[in-house]
């Protein structure tokens, strides 16, 4: 495995590349929910590319970008092991310049929800991303569901700027225990995660009542309010694909998003109806 830490030596790496080229782009602190993307991406592509940055345009003031869960040499490890071919971990410099032209989220599916939550988070996903894409020129690029409104403001950038990559969108992966994975359950203490439970405990108990029949999503919602009534709910979304709300739910065209605070921790999780 080769490791990149400059975007001239990525360009110059890319170059020689031979057949397709899959990419994983992530913020490190590597889990099965990374791996199950990068296992996929090694099955599918020539050559695999898995990129770790925490990238400090995504986050906002105040938010955990300078403790944000930094493990190199384990990921590193995780990486070789998983049959990654090229490593790219740029430092914040090579990724960002000064007066920069700019790309922004769509109005709409960027300042919903998360975007609502946290004003410019998307703004600099999309930033992060399309300088990605440019530098790895991915044929495959494969993404979690987890992230459901980052998946689809990826797609949108991808045939709004007629960008030649496909996107692959991957499942969540949980414990056995039901909690979506994610690089930020590290901050939760065992009761807190105990708790935290409720939010995936709250979207099956969404799908049970689907399956018997209840659509309304103000009961649906209700009835998710209840289950997760120990911790702070943020939202409760349900919507189309394209993140329009729903007042019943339709199947196969229907997410269910929540969005909670346990403690200090902000997670999100949802269920693709
Ligand atoms: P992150 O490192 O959090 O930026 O995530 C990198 C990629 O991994 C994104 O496409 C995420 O959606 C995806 N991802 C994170 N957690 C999970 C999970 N539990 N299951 C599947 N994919 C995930």
């Amino acid at each position: 495995m080769k490791i990149i830490r400059t975007a001239d030596a990525l360009r110059e790496a890319r170059a020689a590349m031979e057949g397709r080229v899959g990419f994983v782009p992530t913020m490190g602190a590597l889990h099965e929910g990374h791996l199950s993307l990068i296992r996929r991406a090694r099955e599918e592509n020539d050559h695999l590319v898995v990129s770790i940055f925490v990238n400090p345009t995504q986050f906002l003031p105040g938010e955990d970008l300078e403790s944000y869960p930094r493990k190199e040499e384990a990921d590193r490890k995780i990486c070789e092991v998983a049959g990654v071919d090229t490593l790219f971990m740029p430092e914040i410099s090579e990724i960002y310049g000064d007066d920069e032209v700019s790309i922004k989220a769509p109005r709409y599916l960027g300042y919903i929800l998360e975007g609502h939550r946290r004003p410019g988070h998307f703004d600099g996903v999309v930033r992060v991303v399309a300088k990605l894409f440019g530098l790895v020129r991915p044929d495959r690029t494969y993404f979690g569901k987890k992230d459901a409104q980052q998946l689809r403001i990826l797609q949108k950038m991808v045939e709004s700027l007629f960008m030649p990559v496909t996107i692959v969108p991957m499942e969540t992966v949980r414990e056995p225990d039901g909690l979506a994975m994610s690089s930020r359950n590290v901050y939760l203490s065992p009761e807190e995660r105990q708790r935290a439970l409720s939010i995936s405990r709250s979207l099956k108990r969404a799908t049970r009542m689907v399956m018997a029949g209840t659509l309304e999503s103000a009961k649906i919602e209700a009835a998710m309010r209840e289950v997760m009534k120990e911790i702070e709910v943020e939202y409760i979304a349900i919507v189309d694909r394209d993140f329009r709300p729903l007042e019943e739910v339709k199947l196969k065209e229907t997410i269910i998003l929540v969005a909670a605070r346990v403690g200090s921790t902000r997670l999100i999780d949802n269920i693709w109806i």
